[in-house]
């Protein structure tokens, strides 16, 4: 029987892949078959985290250097790409940045930071990879990346907030434009993920305590969590889905 989570064959850019969750569905997606292309900024991450993917899932991992908010280092990076793999059939993006604060000391400098990375830059590569797609009849999968305040209104964090409410609908958006093209447009809606974003809120052993207490299914969660979600948006198996948002949250949203 054919294998409908199979990406042999395909090439995925993982934006944000160096660490956290982007390198945990990097690895589901290397270990589905697909040559994965992440990248970040920092070039030492990387590269470590490349090889690690690549050793770990006996697959084919690179590292290219990206600034996701700048749209000239954009069409650089997926000419590069192009240039290697002469194809892309797979965009997650899993780039991002929060600033804690109260609403009423949110400053104008705070809100462009968070909102550049996680919803203008987040259009602007989806634009570029739907684009790419289009132009050579790619029936491609591209999966923005969401989080329980796509839905809920969390406290201090007002911008981000603001941002994956709106990850939501340009989701929608592009999955009803795209949709005659044969590309699927989804999100993934990760619950609480101890990684460097989450490092100065989860280390608190108190909110740590409260946070599992609250999630029915009693833990965090890994990045590895999401390697399966990603796989299945990203395969054949979701060939009939666009628009939607998977909130992969051990249950967080039920009550
Ligand atoms: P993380 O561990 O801090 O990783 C963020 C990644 O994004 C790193 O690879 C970082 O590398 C990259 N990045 C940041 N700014 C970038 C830019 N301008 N250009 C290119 N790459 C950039 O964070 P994470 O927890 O994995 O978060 C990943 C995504 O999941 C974010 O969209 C976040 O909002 C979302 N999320 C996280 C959680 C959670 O519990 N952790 C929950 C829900 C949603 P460089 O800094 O080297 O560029």
């Amino acid at each position: 029987m054919k294998n409908i989570f199979d990406l042999t064959g395909k090439v995925a850019i993982v934006v944000g892949g160096s660490r956290g969750l982007g390198k945990g569905m990097a690895v589901g997606l290397a270990d589905a078959g697909a040559s994965v292309v992440i990248a970040s900024r920092g070039k030492e991450a990387l590269e470590a985290a490349a090889a690690e993917i690549s050793e770990q899932t006996g697959g084919t991992c690179v590292g290219m250097q990206l600034d996701v908010t700048s749209l000239p280092d954009i069409q650089a990076f997926i000419q590069k790409v192009d240039e290697r793999f002469g194809r892309i059939d797979i965009l997650i993006n899993s780039a991002g940045i929060n600033i804690r604060k109260s609403a009423q000391v949110f400053e104008e400098e705070d809100w462009d930071k968070v909102t550049d990375t996680q919803l203008k830059y987040v259009f602007f590569m989806d634009q570029q990879v739907g684009n790419y797609m289009i132009e050579r009849g790619i029936r491609g999968r591209i999966i923005n990346i969401g989080s329980l305040s796509s839905a809920i209104g969390l406290k201090n964090m007002v911008a981000y907030c603001a941002s994956k409410g709106a990850i939501v609908q340009l989701t929608k958006a592009l999955a009803n434009e795209w949709a005659p093209f044969g590309i699927t447009v989804n999100a993934i809606g990760p619950g609480y993920y101890f990684t460097e974003m989450t490092k100065p809120l989860l280390s608190d052993p108190e909110v740590m305590r409260k946070y599992q207490e609250k999630i029915p299914m009693g833990r965090l969660g890994n990045p590895e969590d999401l390697a399966g979600t990603a796989v299945y948006l990203a395969s054949d198996a979701s060939s009939y889905v666009t628009g939607q948002i998977v909130y992969v949250d051990g249950g967080w949203l039920i009550n």
